[in-house]
């Protein structure tokens, strides 16, 4: 990267010209040229005038046969033809691109000429795209950026990362094309709480809902309902989430809802923001502490410095290779005095308890470009804002021409910031100096140039809010946004297909399709991207190709993806069961396929329930096309319990097969139930007694397709069996040593709270009286109002639940803890109520005759009896 943008800076020597000339010279950007703008706009002009001319040419058809009879029009064709044959060719050449593009038989050569064409224009665009991001700061190769010297903790040697063509033990040091992210410990399996990548709708993670105008609906704070998933169903994960929504319906509305939706819609703007601001000057970012937050105490003392101030600006960091959905690796928060990086792989489970301040309207959150914030955080951590102002949009408001963050810091602060780690590996951990730096450079300046862009933008609307009014207005819509989690359904691989402009024949477009279809499973199911397990480009390859053989497969791909590799037989038969497809032309295809789904309802192609400007509420309610034996979303009535399950499976495996004869009309080749194991036939069954919105039933004819090669497979290859099973063990091995140590860490933190506590204690009696604001529902007396509507039997499981540890007990499960308090230890209350978070907690605390107000130190104590 230095070598290319310093080459791009120094002078090109010229050779003969004179002392003057050569000073002139020395200035120009490339020879004739003084600077990259004059050269654009050259460039530019030449692309024009040859567009023009080209346009100007007789048009194909009539015009053009009647100039070819001449036959110098013929010949001046041919000459030119010839020349920008050879013209292309050079410039492929040049960018290593094939370019045979002269020797081909003019008339089966046209459509490789073609595609010789696309494929060159493909890698050239890569090139420019990669040295415009580069020119700008931003390396958008998928290798992590790394510090200069860094060395990871643990390094795996993997035949990935080793250079082809080294034999031996020769060079040693140079077997590594850089540090690369598989050299980090993935922190997936640190998580507590496992990553829910099944193919069904996201739910917010939210269960306690701070600063609640309306309260929360009971399907979050009720954790009994949440967490009663259908484990005991003999079905895949993700089915069996999806079978418990179903039977959540009721709650169906909630669970899709924006749990601030009210608060958002009723929020005004802080009188504050309404006049002139007064400019408050940054401190020097050498001056400033920044401080590593990594422990709950110190996000819980974080939260109350957050409380207490009236804006504080935030920033996330977040990694996408590693990982199907992504994983916020940091957040960065900073008051007009201190600056603060908290850990987020660590506290990912804790993070939620920041809602308090995130939540409280008179509280600014500054953020700059804040679209993947508001989702990441929802996504990860269940956070939501209230009361955000997003500078991005008020440098679009303020026509700065740029809008990046760079550019308002060059602006305000005359402060070149370095991009150069936006897209480093935010997984290493120990973070180098370096990247700290970085990460807190990202808000320490941003109050400031909130101050600002407020101050232009009042200036601007000739001292009048409206302008402010505005951004505030859009910073309110970004944070009504819900993460939306990508769903596969049957369509998804067109989509893509269609962005890729390439035209396949059904035996590619089947290899395309069920490519397509391995990567997603094996992504949701190894926690890894799709980019990751397969990139688009090589997909692409596979299915245009069709390799007959493993190696023709590896040679699409360079270098081969470690998945690919790993299951390489796999792909082979995928690729197989390709070639078997009738050849038609995809256009055929497109018509079939056309032709055929007028006959189910309307789908929108990326169907989400978040994704309201595409489906309406009722299509997505709406799963009872066919007629069944069962009501959609109560497929197994608890009340109904003379009727056990074997019997509901048989009843539903009689209808299934009507079901699976209208849907699979065109997958002949897809199991048929009798194909199909036991718990496949469950899930089958289960699937087809609703429609599903989401055509899983196609994905799972898939999935088995898929595990039928597998086992296959595995059969043929017993030595991968062995190592397959070896790397699961060590996996295992792995978790279970780290949930031991997050057991005793947890011990160790209970101990060490009890003292905490009674410092915070004194300490927040003390501050008692200048508490500044009050939670909307969490005063006592709503204790007593609330109706119990619980409904006795429930609450009496909650009760004993807790003295019962459950096998696969989890520490530092919230879930768990949170209707142990709620449950346990207040007797006269039989309801949690969401709102009123503070109580359960406090009172367990304060038992020792400390009266305190509701609202006194909420924070810690709710939080910290919440892992109790
Ligand atoms: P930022 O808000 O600039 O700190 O970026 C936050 C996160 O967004 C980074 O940690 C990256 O994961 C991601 N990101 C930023 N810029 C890009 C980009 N140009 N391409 C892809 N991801 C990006
Ligand atoms: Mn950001
Ligand atoms: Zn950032």
């Amino acid at each position: 990267m230095a070598a290319s943008s310093s080459s791009a800076a120094t002078v090109k020597p010229s050779d003969h010209s004179s002392p003057a000339e050569e000073t002139e010279q020395e200035t120009e950007f490339c020879r004739g040229f003084k600077d990259a703008e004059a050269f654009v706009k050259h460039g530019l002009g030449a692309v024009v005038s040859a567009t023009k001319a080209s346009a100007a040419l007789p048009a194909a058809g009539d015009e053009f046969d009647l100039y070819r009879s001449f036959p110098a029009f013929q010949q001046f064709c041919s000459s030119q033809g010839d020349r920008l044959l050879h013209c292309m060719s050079q410039i492929m050449q040049h960018h290593g691109c094939r370019s045979h593009m002269r020797d081909r038989n003019r008339l089966t050569g046209l459509e490789d000429r073609f595609d010789l064409v696309v494929d060159s224009n493909d890698a050239i665009l890569e090139k420019v795209g990669i040295l415009l991001d580069e020119a700008s700061g931003v390396s958008r190769t998928q290798q992590p950026v790394m510090p200069a010297g860094y060395q990871p903790p643990k390094i795996v040697v993997s035949s990935w990362n080793r250079r082809v063509g080294f034999s031996g033990g020769e060079r040693r040091e140079e077997t590594f094309h850089l540090l690369h992210a598989k050299n980090i410990q993935r922190p997936q399996l640190k998580f507590k709480d496992k990553v829910d990548n099944s193919n069904t709708p996201f739910v917010s993670k939210i269960f306690i809902k701070p600063n609640a105008v309306k309260p929360l609906p009971s399907y979050f704070a009720d954790k009994h309902i949440r967490k009663e998933r259908p484990e005991d169903l003999d079905v895949p994960a993700a089915l069996a989430d999806f079978i418990h929504q179903q039977r959540t319906q009721e709650h169906v509305d909630d669970m899709f809802s924006h749990p601030y939706q009210y608060e958002l819609d009723h929020l005004v703007m802080p009188e504050s923001l309404k006049c002139k601001p007064e400019v408050q000057m940054y401190k020097p970012l050498a001056e400033s502490t920044c401080q590593f937050i990594n422990t709950l105490d110190d996000l819980v003392a974080l939260n109350e410095k957050l409380a207490k101030v009236s804006e504080f600006a935030v920033d996330l960091e977040h990694h996408s290779y590693r990982s199907f959905l992504g994983i916020t690796c940091l957040m960065q928060i900073s008051t007009r005095e201190e600056d603060f990086i908290i850990d987020t792989l660590e506290l990912r489970s804790e993070m939620y308890i920041l809602n308090e301040t995130f939540t409280d309207p008179a509280i600014v959150k500054v953020f700059h470009g804040a679209d993947s914030d508001i989702e990441w955080l929802q996504k990860d951590f269940g956070l939501y804002v209230v009361s955000m102002f997003d500078t991005h949009h008020a440098a679009r408001c303020l026509n700065l021409g740029r809008n990046s963050l760079d550019h308002l810091l060059k602006v305000y602060c005359s402060v070149n910031s370095d991009k150069r780690y936006q897209l480093a590996d935010w997984r290493i951990r120990p973070l180098p100096d370096e990247m700290l730096k970085y990460a807190q450079a990202d808000t320490h300046y941003l109050l400031y140039v909130y101050d600002r862009v407020r101050a232009d933008l009042f200036e601007t609307s000739n001292s009048q809010p409206t302008l402010i009014q505005q951004v505030w207005a859009k910073s309110r819509d970004l944070s009504l946004k819900k993460y939306v989690k990508p769903i596969f359904t049957e369509d998804s691989y067109m989509e893509l297909y269609r962005k890729q402009k390439r035209s396949f024949n059904t035996q590619q477009l089947a290899a395309f399709r069920l490519l397509y279809a391995w990567r997603d499973t094996l992504g949701r199911e190894e926690d890894e991207s799709t980019g990751y397990i397969l990139p688009n480009h090589m997909m692409m390859k596979i299915a245009e190709e069709l390799p007959k053989e493993p190696q023709g497969i590896m040679a699409c791909c360079n270098p081969t993806p470690p998945l690919v590799r790993q299951q390489m037989n796999e792909l082979h038969q995928l690729i197989k069961q390709a070639r078997e497809t009738p050849l038609l032309k995809a256009e055929v295809l497109a018509e079939k396929r056309k032709s055929m789904t007028p006959k189910r309802k309307p789908q929108p192609t990326s169907f989400g329930p978040h994704d309201t400007s595409r489906s309406s509420e009722s299509d997505f309610l709406d799963l009872s096309s066919f007629e069944t034996p069962t009501k959609p979303g109560v497929l197994f009535l608890e009340e109904d319990e003379s009727v056990n399950q074997e019997e509901r499976s048989l009843h539903m495996l009689m209808c299934v097969e009507d079901v699976l004869s209208f849907v699979l009309e065109e997958e002949e080749e897809a199991a048929s139930p009798a194909h199909l194991s036991v718990a496949q036939q469950k899930a089958h069954s289960i699937m087809e007694s609703f429609e599903n919105p989401f055509r899983m039933v196609q994905y799972f004819s898939l999935v088995h397709a898929f595990c039928q090669i597998r086992n296959r497979w595995k059969l043929q290859s017993i030595e991968q069996q062995q190592q397959e099973a070896q790397e699961k063990r060590q996996a295992k091995e792995q978790a279970k040593k780290a949930q031991e140590e997050r057991k005793k860490a947890k011990l160790s933190y209970q101990e060490s709270l009890q003292n905490v506590h009674t410092v915070r204690q004194q300490v927040m009696e003390a501050k008692q009286a200048g508490q500044k604001r009050e939670s909307a529902a969490s005063d006592v007396g709503e204790e007593s109002l609330k109706p119990n509507s619980t409904k006795p039997a429930q609450k009496k499981k909650n009760v004993q639940e807790p003295e019962v540890p459950k096998q696969n007990f989890k520490p530092f499960d919230y879930s768990k803890s949170n209707f142990k308090i709620f449950a346990g230890k207040s007797k006269e209350s039989s309801q949690f109520d969401p709102n009123r978070q503070a109580h359960g907690p406090k009172q367990k605390k304060n038992q020792k005759g400390q009266k305190k107000s509701a609202v006194g130190g909420r924070s810690i104590l709710k939080y910290e009896s919440l892992l109790c």
